[in-house]
């Protein structure tokens, strides 16, 4: 299982700090997706029917086989995407594990035969119940950025819920895609259970036109609105987790000292290539400046470099073309009046990818840059005087993934969180709630459609089947045919009555039933 099947062209997978090669891999071919497609619907027809114990047996095993070869793991990580070596452990691995252990053990209690209150019909000797069954396939098409947890985190999910899944990783971190084949392998999950394609786009496009049951999708809005068009032949249901350009609101009475290392780290870490960066900050006025200062002092203080050495907190940006839109989009920061504080160019002592971690000052929202996702180690900093300011400036973007609200006054940070349009807003926190596996992660507006991680992502997994059981199956129904004059005096009792919920109302209406039902027995 696992294997890429046979070769047809290749992809070159390069270190972005290095420029060294990390590895070749194969390009899966249309047909050969196709196959691999076929091979997880055959193996879904055994594993659908594993048991929850089962299943969680194989899932904590290969937690251990992550857990055994954390480093290396962390190591082909930074090789391949440029992020440091220790980033890659505390913002993917441990998250990851994290997460595996939750949905192993809690699938059950989440997916299991739910009984649903149905009101009055429970009195007519009626019952429902909830089974969640699998879909089938899941293709699963990530991005480069957390090339690891997200989608080890979503193959978990889907094979805790009953589904085989097929990975197509990103073409820039091929060998991390093949590296959870791995895991998978060695922990003895049944053959074809887990099957990972590689290639670029295309692969990606081949494995939406073979028709899985479900598409997990995370990249940009562009493809995602590909992804939607391609799956709609075959009304493919997709979950979209997409780009973001995510706000930082820090009010004055907010803890300075504490928002200012929220902001450097939530700006910079991966580099800023993380759907939930901070991509724009908005400082009251009165503290602007200080904060500013603060945000470019610790700045300052980070070193960039070689995604090995442990000190380094910066590392490479994932691909020229990225480093490309950050020079333009820090450009525009320049050409439009705003002010660099710190950083502004490429870092010329480095041979890599590197982009200088940069704080920019006096951006307005007017500004390119402070509209479309820039995905880069910048920090551009707005101003706002009140309340109601911040919250329109937040709100005033095609994105809405997360967002953060800073204040000591936790009743006014939570009044401005439920009025900011994002799947997740953090009062005093930033960034990091993908880690929580428990909670729904998803955006609004242009950052997606759907939700991956918590019950939330789970129920994407499944579909719901209601079950029905008349237990006093004795009578004709009142609302049976043939209709009569009687009958529609009983629907308007149905409808001012029964419909109102209330066993009193109701109790009223039981003699015209009993009439409707005699008339229905004599017929
Ligand atoms: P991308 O859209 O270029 O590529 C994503 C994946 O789609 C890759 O595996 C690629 O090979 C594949 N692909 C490309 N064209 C395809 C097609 N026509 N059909 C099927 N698959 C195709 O995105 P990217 O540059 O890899 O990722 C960066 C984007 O991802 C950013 O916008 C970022 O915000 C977003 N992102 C979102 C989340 C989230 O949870 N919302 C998480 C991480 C990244």
């Amino acid at each position: 299982m696992s294997a890429v099947i046979q070769m047809s062209d290749e992809i070159v997978s390069v270190n972005p700090a290095t420029g060294e090669e990390v590895g070749r891999v194969s390009i899966t071919s249309p047909d050969e997706v196709c196959e691999a497609v076929q091979r997880g619907r055959d193996a879904f027809s055994k594993w659908k029917l594993t048991s929850f114990d089962d299943r969680k047996r194989l899932v904590m095993r290969a937690r251990d086989v992550v857990l055994a070869a954390m480093d290396d793991i962390a190591h082909l990580i930074s090789a391949e995407s440029g992020k440091p070596f220790g980033e890659a452990i505390a913002m993917e691995v441990a998250p990851v594990l994290d997460l595996m252990q939750w949905v192993a053990k809690n699938a059950e209690k989440m997916l299991g035969p739910k009984r649903v209150g149905i009101g009055l019909y429970s009195l007519l000797g009626r019952s429902s119940k909830i089974v969640y069954h699998p879909l089938g396939v899941v293709g699963i098409i990530p991005a480069w950025n957390y090339p690891f947890s997200i989608p080890l985190g979503e193959t978990v999910m889907a094979l805790m819920a009953g589904n085989t899944v097929v990975i197509k990783p990103s073409e820039l971190t091929p060998f991390v895609g093949l590296k959870i084949g791995e895991i998978f392998e060695k922990a003895g999950f049944p053959r074809d259970v887990v099957k990972i394609v590689t290639g670029r786009g295309e692969t990606g496009a081949a494995l939406v036109d073979a028709a899985p049951d479900k598409i997990m999708f995370t990249g940009s809005v562009a493809t995602g609105k590909r992804i939607l068009a391609a799956a709609a032949p075959n009304m493919t249901s997709v979950v979209l987790e997409l780009g973001g350009k995510d706000p930082m609101i820090v009010f004055e009475d907010a803890n300075l000292e504490l928002a200012a290392s929220a902001a450097v780290w939530g700006a910079f870490c991966n580099a800023g290539q993380s759907c939930s960066s901070v991509e724009r900050l908005y400082a009251q006025e009165s503290i602007a400046k200080e904060l500013t200062r603060k945000i470019v002092e610790k700045t300052r203080e980070l070193k960039q470099g070689a995604g090995d050495d442990e000190d380094v907190s910066i590392g490479a940006m994932s691909s020229a073309r990225q480093l490309k839109i950050v020079e333009d989009h820090v450009n525009d920061f320049r050409d439009r009046g705003a002010i660099i504080e710190i950083g502004g160019r490429r870092n010329e002592n480095l041979d890599g990818l590197f982009y200088e971690p940069t704080v920019i000052s006096g951006a307005t929202n007017d500004m390119r840059a402070m509209q479309e996702e820039t995905f880069g180690p910048t920090l551009p900093i707005a101003t706002f005087k009140t309340e109601e300011e911040a919250i329109a400036l937040a709100n005033d973007s095609e994105f809405g993934l997360t967002a953060s609200v800073w204040t000591r006054n936790y009743e006014k940070g939570k009044r401005v969180a439920e009025q900011i349009q994002a799947g997740s807003v953090c009062v005093n926190e930033v960034l990091y709630t993908h880690g929580i596996g428990q909670t729904p992660w998803g955006g609004f507006k242009n950052s997606g459609r759907g939700r991956t991680h918590g019950r939330e992502g789970l129920m994407e997994l499944v579909q719901p089947q209601h079950i029905h059981v008349n237990r006093i199956a004795l009578l004709p129904n009142a609302w049976w045919m043939p209709y009569s004059s009687n009958a529609v005096k009983t629907f308007r009792g149905f409808a001012s009555k029964f419909a109102s919920g209330s066993l009193i109302k109701t109790s009223a209406l039981l003699p015209q039933l009993w009439k409707r039902i005699t008339e229905l027995r004599k017929k």
